[in-house]
Protein backbone atom coordinates (compact mmCIF):
# COMPACT_ATOMS: atom_id res chain seq x y z
CA UNK A 1 0.00 0.00 0.00
CA UNK A 2 1.36 3.44 -0.79
CA UNK A 3 0.18 6.43 1.37
CA UNK A 4 -0.40 9.84 -0.51
CA UNK A 5 1.69 12.65 1.15
CA UNK A 6 -0.31 14.21 4.18
CA UNK A 7 0.47 17.44 5.47
CA UNK A 8 -0.52 18.14 8.91
CA UNK A 9 -0.58 21.16 11.38
CA UNK A 10 -1.33 20.70 15.74
CA UNK A 11 -4.77 21.54 16.47
CA UNK A 12 -4.65 21.13 20.45
CA UNK A 13 -2.90 19.62 22.81
CA UNK A 14 -4.44 15.71 21.70
CA UNK A 15 -4.71 16.71 17.86
CA UNK A 16 -3.17 16.47 15.15
CA UNK A 17 -5.64 17.43 11.31
CA UNK A 18 -4.08 16.13 8.21
CA UNK A 19 -4.89 16.12 5.05
CA UNK A 20 -4.10 15.18 1.26
CA UNK A 21 -3.50 16.74 -1.76
CA UNK A 22 -7.36 16.11 -2.80
CA UNK A 23 -8.69 17.68 -0.01
CA UNK A 24 -9.79 14.59 2.24
CA UNK A 25 -8.97 15.21 5.66
CA UNK A 26 -9.06 13.68 9.35
CA UNK A 27 -7.83 14.41 12.86
CA UNK A 28 -5.76 12.16 14.39
CA UNK A 29 -3.13 12.15 17.50
CA UNK A 30 0.66 12.75 17.55
CA UNK A 31 1.22 8.78 17.87
CA UNK A 32 0.06 8.58 14.00
CA UNK A 33 1.81 11.46 13.13
CA UNK A 34 5.06 9.02 14.70
CA UNK A 35 3.92 6.29 12.96
CA UNK A 36 3.20 7.82 9.83
CA UNK A 37 6.50 9.43 9.51
CA UNK A 38 8.45 6.55 10.59
CA UNK A 39 6.77 4.86 8.55
CA UNK A 40 5.30 2.33 10.70
CA UNK A 41 1.23 1.93 10.26
CA UNK A 42 -0.61 -0.32 12.53
CA UNK A 43 -3.55 -2.23 10.49
CA UNK A 44 -5.90 -0.06 12.11
CA UNK A 45 -4.18 2.86 10.21
CA UNK A 46 -3.54 1.26 6.63
CA UNK A 47 -7.25 0.60 7.14
CA UNK A 48 -8.55 3.95 7.86
CA UNK A 49 -5.83 5.42 5.46
CA UNK A 50 -7.94 3.10 2.87
CA UNK A 51 -11.00 4.28 3.58
CA UNK A 52 -10.73 7.75 3.71
CA UNK A 53 -9.13 7.61 -0.08
CA UNK A 54 -5.72 8.69 1.13
CA UNK A 55 -3.82 4.87 -0.20
CA UNK A 56 -3.92 2.92 -3.15
CA UNK A 57 -2.17 -0.46 -4.29
CA UNK A 58 -1.08 0.15 -7.73
CA UNK A 59 -1.18 3.50 -10.46
CA UNK A 60 -4.58 2.93 -11.88
CA UNK A 61 -6.61 1.25 -9.59
CA UNK A 62 -9.45 2.42 -8.17
CA UNK A 63 -8.37 4.13 -5.28
CA UNK A 64 -5.69 5.70 -7.48
CA UNK A 65 -7.76 7.07 -9.79
CA UNK A 66 -10.70 8.09 -7.20
CA UNK A 67 -8.34 10.83 -5.86
CA UNK A 68 -6.85 11.99 -9.31
CA UNK A 69 -10.30 12.45 -9.88
CA UNK A 70 -10.54 14.65 -6.43
CA UNK A 71 -7.59 15.95 -7.21
CA UNK A 72 -8.96 18.23 -10.39
CA UNK A 73 -11.85 18.71 -9.35
CA UNK A 74 -10.35 20.70 -6.89
CA UNK A 75 -7.73 22.25 -9.69
CA UNK A 76 -9.03 26.14 -11.26
CA UNK A 77 -8.68 25.13 -14.83
CA UNK A 78 -7.94 28.52 -16.92
CA UNK A 79 -11.33 29.03 -18.38
CA UNK A 80 -12.69 31.77 -21.44
CA UNK A 81 -13.41 35.31 -20.29
CA UNK A 82 -16.92 34.64 -18.67
CA UNK A 83 -16.65 37.35 -15.92
CA UNK A 84 -16.15 41.00 -16.53
CA UNK A 85 -16.46 44.39 -14.43
CA UNK A 86 -17.25 47.66 -15.95
CA UNK A 87 -17.27 50.90 -14.61
CA UNK A 88 -18.69 53.14 -16.85
CA UNK A 89 -18.47 56.27 -15.04
CA UNK A 90 -16.31 57.58 -11.91
CA UNK A 91 -18.46 60.28 -10.75
CA UNK A 92 -20.34 58.95 -7.64
CA UNK A 93 -23.07 61.44 -5.68
CA UNK A 94 -21.82 59.83 -2.56
CA UNK A 95 -18.07 60.24 -0.44
CA UNK A 96 -18.03 57.19 1.30
CA UNK A 97 -15.36 57.52 4.26
CA UNK A 98 -13.36 54.48 2.53
CA UNK A 99 -14.46 54.98 -0.82
CA UNK A 100 -11.27 52.38 -2.34
CA UNK A 101 -11.97 53.51 -6.14
CA UNK A 102 -10.48 57.61 -5.63
CA UNK A 103 -14.44 58.52 -7.07
CA UNK A 104 -14.53 61.93 -9.03
CA UNK A 105 -17.61 64.33 -8.15
CA UNK A 106 -20.74 63.84 -9.69
CA UNK A 107 -20.25 66.78 -11.69
CA UNK A 108 -16.84 66.23 -12.55
CA UNK A 109 -15.96 65.74 -16.63
CA UNK A 110 -13.88 63.60 -18.32
CA UNK A 111 -14.93 60.72 -16.13
CA UNK A 112 -17.40 58.27 -18.59
CA UNK A 113 -17.05 56.86 -21.17
CA UNK A 114 -17.21 57.87 -24.71
CA UNK A 115 -19.21 56.95 -27.69
CA UNK A 116 -15.38 55.64 -29.12
CA UNK A 117 -15.22 53.52 -25.76
CA UNK A 118 -18.64 51.98 -25.55
CA UNK A 119 -18.00 50.61 -29.17
CA UNK A 120 -14.42 49.50 -28.06
CA UNK A 121 -16.42 47.74 -24.64
CA UNK A 122 -18.74 45.77 -26.97
CA UNK A 123 -16.72 45.03 -29.82
CA UNK A 124 -14.35 43.23 -26.74
CA UNK A 125 -17.49 41.36 -25.78
CA UNK A 126 -18.21 40.86 -29.52
CA UNK A 127 -14.96 38.75 -29.83
CA UNK A 128 -15.38 36.37 -26.85
CA UNK A 129 -17.07 33.01 -28.31
CA UNK A 130 -18.13 31.80 -24.69
CA UNK A 131 -21.85 31.34 -24.53
CA UNK A 132 -22.27 32.38 -20.82
CA UNK A 133 -21.46 36.01 -19.94
CA UNK A 134 -21.80 37.89 -16.39
CA UNK A 135 -21.36 41.37 -16.28
CA UNK A 136 -20.89 43.60 -12.97
CA UNK A 137 -20.99 47.66 -13.22
CA UNK A 138 -19.05 48.83 -10.53
CA UNK A 139 -18.17 52.59 -10.32
CA UNK A 140 -18.21 55.36 -9.24
CA UNK A 141 -22.25 55.10 -9.40
CA UNK A 142 -22.66 53.24 -12.42
CA UNK A 143 -26.80 54.10 -12.39
CA UNK A 144 -25.64 58.10 -13.14
CA UNK A 145 -25.09 56.46 -17.06
CA UNK A 146 -28.12 54.18 -17.46
CA UNK A 147 -27.58 55.02 -21.14
CA UNK A 148 -24.67 52.97 -21.22
CA UNK A 149 -25.82 50.26 -18.86
CA UNK A 150 -28.73 49.66 -21.60
CA UNK A 151 -26.42 49.88 -24.22
CA UNK A 152 -24.12 46.94 -23.28
CA UNK A 153 -27.32 44.76 -21.47
CA UNK A 154 -29.06 45.02 -25.09
CA UNK A 155 -25.64 43.96 -26.62
CA UNK A 156 -24.80 40.79 -24.82
CA UNK A 157 -28.67 39.63 -24.59
CA UNK A 158 -28.54 39.36 -28.22
CA UNK A 159 -24.53 38.46 -28.86
CA UNK A 160 -24.85 35.73 -25.16
CA UNK A 161 -26.93 32.75 -24.68
CA UNK A 162 -26.81 33.63 -21.15
CA UNK A 163 -25.94 36.51 -19.86
CA UNK A 164 -26.83 38.12 -16.69
CA UNK A 165 -25.95 41.80 -14.96
CA UNK A 166 -25.07 42.65 -11.52
CA UNK A 167 -25.17 46.82 -11.00
CA UNK A 168 -23.24 47.72 -7.57
CA UNK A 169 -24.76 50.29 -6.60
CA UNK A 170 -25.49 52.75 -3.23
CA UNK A 171 -29.47 53.08 -4.38
CA UNK A 172 -28.97 56.92 -3.25
CA UNK A 173 -30.97 58.40 -6.39
CA UNK A 174 -32.71 56.08 -8.58
CA UNK A 175 -34.93 57.04 -11.09
CA UNK A 176 -38.20 55.14 -12.63
CA UNK A 177 -36.15 54.48 -15.40
CA UNK A 178 -33.53 53.31 -13.34
CA UNK A 179 -36.05 50.75 -11.29
CA UNK A 180 -37.71 49.56 -14.45
CA UNK A 181 -33.69 48.48 -15.40
CA UNK A 182 -33.09 47.00 -12.11
CA UNK A 183 -36.52 45.06 -12.14
CA UNK A 184 -35.61 42.86 -15.03
CA UNK A 185 -35.22 39.07 -14.00
CA UNK A 186 -31.20 38.33 -15.19
CA UNK A 187 -30.17 41.93 -13.38
CA UNK A 188 -29.21 41.79 -9.75
CA UNK A 189 -28.38 44.72 -7.17
CA UNK A 190 -25.44 44.76 -5.02
CA UNK A 191 -25.72 47.56 -2.90
CA UNK A 192 -23.74 48.49 0.41
CA UNK A 193 -25.39 48.48 3.97
CA UNK A 194 -22.84 49.39 6.42
CA UNK A 195 -24.37 46.79 9.20
CA UNK A 196 -26.43 48.92 10.97
CA UNK A 197 -27.94 52.29 10.25
CA UNK A 198 -26.55 54.66 12.64
CA UNK A 199 -23.30 53.63 11.12
CA UNK A 200 -24.12 53.24 7.50
CA UNK A 201 -25.17 57.26 7.92
CA UNK A 202 -21.93 57.96 9.65
CA UNK A 203 -19.51 56.04 7.13
CA UNK A 204 -21.52 56.49 3.77
CA UNK A 205 -25.32 59.01 3.88
CA UNK A 206 -24.00 61.68 5.72
CA UNK A 207 -27.19 63.87 6.11
CA UNK A 208 -30.27 62.63 7.57
CA UNK A 209 -32.06 63.60 4.22
CA UNK A 210 -29.72 61.50 1.94
CA UNK A 211 -30.24 58.49 4.87
CA UNK A 212 -33.87 58.57 4.51
CA UNK A 213 -33.95 58.15 1.02
CA UNK A 214 -30.97 55.78 1.03
CA UNK A 215 -33.59 53.77 3.51
CA UNK A 216 -36.48 53.49 1.09
CA UNK A 217 -34.68 52.88 -1.80
CA UNK A 218 -33.44 49.78 -0.19
CA UNK A 219 -36.56 49.54 1.08
CA UNK A 220 -37.83 49.59 -2.20
CA UNK A 221 -35.75 47.47 -4.13
CA UNK A 222 -36.28 44.37 -1.33
CA UNK A 223 -40.26 44.77 -2.62
CA UNK A 224 -39.87 45.85 -5.98
CA UNK A 225 -36.89 42.85 -6.76
CA UNK A 226 -37.07 40.87 -3.78
CA UNK A 227 -34.04 39.79 -1.39
CA UNK A 228 -33.32 36.63 -4.38
CA UNK A 229 -31.30 39.52 -6.17
CA UNK A 230 -30.54 42.19 -3.70
CA UNK A 231 -27.38 41.88 -2.15
CA UNK A 232 -26.02 44.31 0.92
CA UNK A 233 -22.27 43.91 1.73
CA UNK A 234 -20.97 45.95 5.06
CA UNK A 235 -17.85 47.35 5.03
CA UNK A 236 -16.50 47.62 8.92
CA UNK A 237 -14.07 49.38 10.08
CA UNK A 238 -11.93 46.73 12.50
CA UNK A 239 -11.23 49.02 15.29
CA UNK A 240 -14.50 50.32 16.27
CA UNK A 241 -17.12 47.22 14.86
CA UNK A 242 -20.84 47.26 15.65
CA UNK A 243 -22.22 44.87 17.79
CA UNK A 244 -22.67 41.53 15.76
CA UNK A 245 -26.28 40.77 16.96
CA UNK A 246 -27.06 44.67 15.62
CA UNK A 247 -26.05 43.64 12.57
CA UNK A 248 -27.83 40.56 12.29
CA UNK A 249 -30.59 42.09 14.00
CA UNK A 250 -30.69 44.62 11.12
CA UNK A 251 -30.52 42.32 8.28
CA UNK A 252 -32.93 39.65 9.37
CA UNK A 253 -35.41 42.64 9.73
CA UNK A 254 -34.69 42.95 5.90
CA UNK A 255 -35.07 39.53 5.02
CA UNK A 256 -31.28 39.05 3.90
CA UNK A 257 -29.78 35.70 4.15
CA UNK A 258 -26.63 36.59 3.46
CA UNK A 259 -24.25 38.81 5.16
CA UNK A 260 -20.31 39.28 3.21
CA UNK A 261 -18.71 40.74 6.60
CA UNK A 262 -15.79 43.04 4.94
CA UNK A 263 -13.30 44.88 6.98
CA UNK A 264 -12.09 48.26 4.77
CA UNK A 265 -9.89 46.37 2.44
CA UNK A 266 -7.00 49.13 3.31
CA UNK A 267 -6.17 49.53 -0.60
CA UNK A 268 -6.29 52.09 -2.74
CA UNK A 269 -8.03 55.43 -1.45
CA UNK A 270 -9.15 53.71 1.92
CA UNK A 271 -4.95 53.31 2.56
CA UNK A 272 -5.03 57.25 2.52
CA UNK A 273 -7.05 57.52 5.06
CA UNK A 274 -7.04 54.79 7.18
CA UNK A 275 -3.03 53.71 6.71
CA UNK A 276 -1.43 50.37 7.20
CA UNK A 277 -3.58 47.48 7.91
CA UNK A 278 -2.75 46.32 11.63
CA UNK A 279 -6.07 45.66 12.25
CA UNK A 280 -5.22 41.47 11.80
CA UNK A 281 -6.06 40.07 15.26
CA UNK A 282 -8.97 42.44 16.04
CA UNK A 283 -10.69 41.32 12.99
CA UNK A 284 -10.04 37.66 13.74
CA UNK A 285 -11.40 38.15 16.98
CA UNK A 286 -14.42 40.20 15.56
CA UNK A 287 -15.29 37.91 12.60
CA UNK A 288 -14.99 34.69 15.14
CA UNK A 289 -17.69 36.55 17.43
CA UNK A 290 -19.82 37.53 14.67
CA UNK A 291 -19.91 34.12 13.32
CA UNK A 292 -21.10 32.90 16.99
CA UNK A 293 -23.54 35.09 17.26
CA UNK A 294 -24.65 33.83 13.65
CA UNK A 295 -25.19 30.68 14.85
CA UNK A 296 -26.67 31.57 17.96
CA UNK A 297 -29.28 33.49 15.83
CA UNK A 298 -30.00 30.50 13.29
CA UNK A 299 -30.74 28.56 16.23
CA UNK A 300 -34.28 29.76 16.45
CA UNK A 301 -34.44 31.37 13.18
CA UNK A 302 -36.51 30.12 10.34
CA UNK A 303 -34.74 31.89 8.06
CA UNK A 304 -31.20 31.56 8.64
CA UNK A 305 -28.28 33.91 7.56
CA UNK A 306 -24.49 32.71 5.74
CA UNK A 307 -21.64 34.59 6.42
CA UNK A 308 -20.91 34.45 2.76
CA UNK A 309 -16.95 34.05 2.79
CA UNK A 310 -17.38 31.03 5.80
CA UNK A 311 -19.97 29.38 3.46
CA UNK A 312 -17.46 29.21 0.54
CA UNK A 313 -14.55 28.34 2.63
CA UNK A 314 -16.94 25.54 3.94
CA UNK A 315 -17.88 24.45 0.60
CA UNK A 316 -14.21 24.41 -0.18
CA UNK A 317 -13.51 22.15 1.98
CA UNK A 318 -16.35 19.81 2.12
CA UNK A 319 -17.19 20.07 -1.64
CA UNK A 320 -14.30 20.99 -4.12
CA UNK A 321 -14.83 23.36 -6.94
CA UNK A 322 -16.20 26.17 -6.72
CA UNK A 323 -13.75 28.54 -8.28
CA UNK A 324 -15.72 31.74 -8.91
CA UNK A 325 -14.25 34.10 -6.08
CA UNK A 326 -10.98 35.66 -7.40
CA UNK A 327 -10.06 36.08 -3.37
CA UNK A 328 -9.72 31.92 -3.29
CA UNK A 329 -8.98 29.98 -6.03
CA UNK A 330 -6.15 27.52 -7.15
CA UNK A 331 -4.81 28.55 -9.59
CA UNK A 332 -5.90 31.95 -9.54
CA UNK A 333 -5.25 32.77 -13.18
CA UNK A 334 -4.96 36.65 -13.41
CA UNK A 335 -6.56 38.15 -16.78
CA UNK A 336 -7.71 34.86 -18.23
CA UNK A 337 -11.45 34.49 -17.21
CA UNK A 338 -12.04 37.85 -15.34
CA UNK A 339 -11.31 41.29 -16.65
CA UNK A 340 -12.06 44.93 -15.66
CA UNK A 341 -12.77 47.56 -17.64
CA UNK A 342 -12.05 50.72 -16.37
CA UNK A 343 -13.75 54.28 -16.96
CA UNK A 344 -10.63 55.59 -19.05
CA UNK A 345 -10.41 52.01 -20.65
CA UNK A 346 -7.49 50.67 -19.23
CA UNK A 347 -7.96 46.76 -18.23
CA UNK A 348 -7.06 45.04 -14.88
CA UNK A 349 -6.94 41.69 -13.79
CA UNK A 350 -9.58 42.21 -10.54
CA UNK A 351 -11.03 45.04 -9.18
CA UNK A 352 -8.25 45.73 -6.33
CA UNK A 353 -5.77 45.83 -9.20
CA UNK A 354 -7.70 49.20 -10.54
CA UNK A 355 -7.62 50.18 -6.74
CA UNK A 356 -4.23 49.99 -6.38
CA UNK A 357 -3.18 51.70 -9.76
CA UNK A 358 -5.80 53.88 -9.58
CA UNK A 359 -4.45 55.99 -6.42
CA UNK A 360 -0.39 55.62 -8.01
CA UNK A 361 1.20 52.99 -6.01
CA UNK A 362 1.71 50.23 -8.56
CA UNK A 363 0.55 50.28 -12.16
CA UNK A 364 -1.14 46.50 -12.33
CA UNK A 365 -3.09 47.54 -15.36
CA UNK A 366 -2.94 44.58 -18.50
CA UNK A 367 -3.64 46.56 -21.42
CA UNK A 368 -6.13 49.15 -22.53
CA UNK A 369 -9.21 48.90 -24.91
CA UNK A 370 -7.09 50.52 -27.25
CA UNK A 371 -3.78 48.56 -27.59
CA UNK A 372 -5.53 45.09 -26.23
CA UNK A 373 -4.63 43.28 -23.53
CA UNK A 374 -0.47 43.03 -22.27
CA UNK A 375 -0.12 38.96 -22.94
CA UNK A 376 3.51 39.61 -21.67
CA UNK A 377 2.58 41.15 -18.71
CA UNK A 378 -0.53 38.72 -17.80
CA UNK A 379 2.30 36.08 -18.36
CA UNK A 380 4.33 37.36 -15.54
CA UNK A 381 1.68 37.61 -12.98
CA UNK A 382 0.91 34.11 -13.86
CA UNK A 383 3.88 32.92 -13.33
CA UNK A 384 3.12 32.76 -9.20
CA UNK A 385 -0.22 31.56 -9.93
CA UNK A 386 -0.72 28.77 -7.73
CA UNK A 387 0.47 27.47 -4.54
CA UNK A 388 1.54 24.02 -5.79
CA UNK A 389 5.14 24.95 -5.76
CA UNK A 390 5.15 27.91 -3.26
CA UNK A 391 7.64 27.03 -0.27
CA UNK A 392 5.43 27.46 2.41
CA UNK A 393 1.93 26.12 0.68
CA UNK A 394 3.56 22.93 -0.15
CA UNK A 395 3.75 21.99 3.44
CA UNK A 396 0.34 23.24 5.20
CA UNK A 397 -2.32 21.13 5.62
CA UNK A 398 -5.40 23.81 3.96
CA UNK A 399 -3.30 23.74 0.37
CA UNK A 400 -5.89 22.27 -1.11
CA UNK A 401 -8.88 24.58 0.25
CA UNK A 402 -6.66 27.82 -0.17
CA UNK A 403 -5.19 29.82 -3.22
CA UNK A 404 -3.06 32.90 -3.70
CA UNK A 405 -3.40 36.22 -3.92
CA UNK A 406 -0.91 38.23 -5.89
CA UNK A 407 -2.57 41.60 -6.05
CA UNK A 408 -2.93 41.89 -2.20
CA UNK A 409 0.48 41.21 -1.85
CA UNK A 410 1.47 43.27 -4.42
CA UNK A 411 -1.12 45.82 -3.03
CA UNK A 412 0.76 45.87 0.63
CA UNK A 413 4.42 44.88 0.29
CA UNK A 414 4.80 45.91 -3.16
CA UNK A 415 6.13 42.50 -4.16
CA UNK A 416 5.44 38.81 -4.30
CA UNK A 417 8.10 37.32 -2.63
CA UNK A 418 7.20 37.52 0.76
CA UNK A 419 7.25 34.18 1.91
CA UNK A 420 3.68 33.71 2.21
CA UNK A 421 3.84 32.55 6.07
CA UNK A 422 4.22 36.61 6.56
CA UNK A 423 1.80 37.86 4.43
CA UNK A 424 -1.93 39.08 5.45
CA UNK A 425 -3.81 37.02 2.80
CA UNK A 426 -1.98 33.90 4.35
CA UNK A 427 -2.62 34.26 8.10
CA UNK A 428 -6.10 36.02 7.51
CA UNK A 429 -6.79 32.42 5.57
CA UNK A 430 -4.53 30.54 8.40
CA UNK A 431 -7.28 31.80 11.05
CA UNK A 432 -10.05 31.17 8.89
CA UNK A 433 -9.29 27.79 8.29
CA UNK A 434 -8.68 26.60 11.67
CA UNK A 435 -12.05 28.16 12.64
CA UNK A 436 -13.68 26.63 9.71
CA UNK A 437 -12.60 23.04 11.46
CA UNK A 438 -13.12 23.76 14.56
CA UNK A 439 -16.98 24.33 13.68
CA UNK A 440 -17.15 21.10 11.80
CA UNK A 441 -15.71 18.92 14.78
CA UNK A 442 -17.51 20.61 16.64
CA UNK A 443 -20.47 19.23 18.74
CA UNK A 444 -22.68 21.90 19.25
CA UNK A 445 -26.18 20.82 17.23
CA UNK A 446 -26.88 24.93 16.92
CA UNK A 447 -23.25 24.33 14.67
CA UNK A 448 -24.40 21.49 12.37
CA UNK A 449 -28.05 23.48 11.98
CA UNK A 450 -26.21 26.46 10.64
CA UNK A 451 -23.67 24.02 8.54
CA UNK A 452 -26.06 22.33 7.34
CA UNK A 453 -27.92 25.11 5.56
CA UNK A 454 -25.14 27.10 4.66
CA UNK A 455 -24.48 23.90 2.63
CA UNK A 456 -27.83 24.03 1.88
CA UNK A 457 -28.03 20.27 2.90
CA UNK A 458 -30.43 18.52 4.59
CA UNK A 459 -28.00 17.63 7.65
CA UNK A 460 -24.27 17.75 8.85
CA UNK A 461 -22.89 15.29 10.64
CA UNK A 462 -19.62 16.09 12.85
CA UNK A 463 -19.17 11.86 11.73
CA UNK A 464 -18.19 13.34 8.05
CA UNK A 465 -15.41 14.69 9.52
CA UNK A 466 -13.09 12.09 10.49
CA UNK A 467 -11.16 11.27 13.67
CA UNK A 468 -8.79 8.61 13.67
CA UNK A 469 -7.17 7.14 17.07
S1 LIG B 1 -1.38 30.82 1.75
FE1 LIG B 1 -0.99 30.15 3.86
S2 LIG B 1 -2.91 29.12 4.48
FE2 LIG B 1 -2.90 29.23 2.24
S3 LIG B 1 -1.97 27.28 1.54
FE3 LIG B 1 -0.35 28.82 1.65
S4 LIG B 1 0.57 28.53 3.70
FE4 LIG B 1 -1.48 27.55 3.72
Amino acid sequence: MKVWPLQFRKLDENDFLFSDDAGAFFRSSEAFLTRYVENQLSESDSAFLRRGGHAFDDIGDPAFVGFASRWTQRINSATPLGYVILVPTLRCNLMCDYCQVSRAAETAKGFDWDETKLAQVLALLDRQSTAEIKIEFQGGEPLLRLDLLEAVRTFCRRKFAISEFVVCTNLQDVSEDAWRFLEAEDTFVSTSFDGTSKLHQTQRTKTATAHEQFNANLDAALHRIGPARVSALPTLDPSDPPEPTDVIAAFAARGFGSIFLRRVNYQGFARKKYGLDRSHQEWTDYYRRFVRALISHNATAENTIEEYYLSHTLRRILQGGHHNHVDLRNPNWLGVDYLVVDFDGRLYPTDEARMVSRVGQIDLSIGSLNAGLDKERISLFNLHASNFDDPDCVHCVYKPYCGLDLIDDLSRYGRIDIPSHQTEHCRSHMDLFDFAFELLYSDDPNVHKSIASWLQVARYSPMLAQRHS
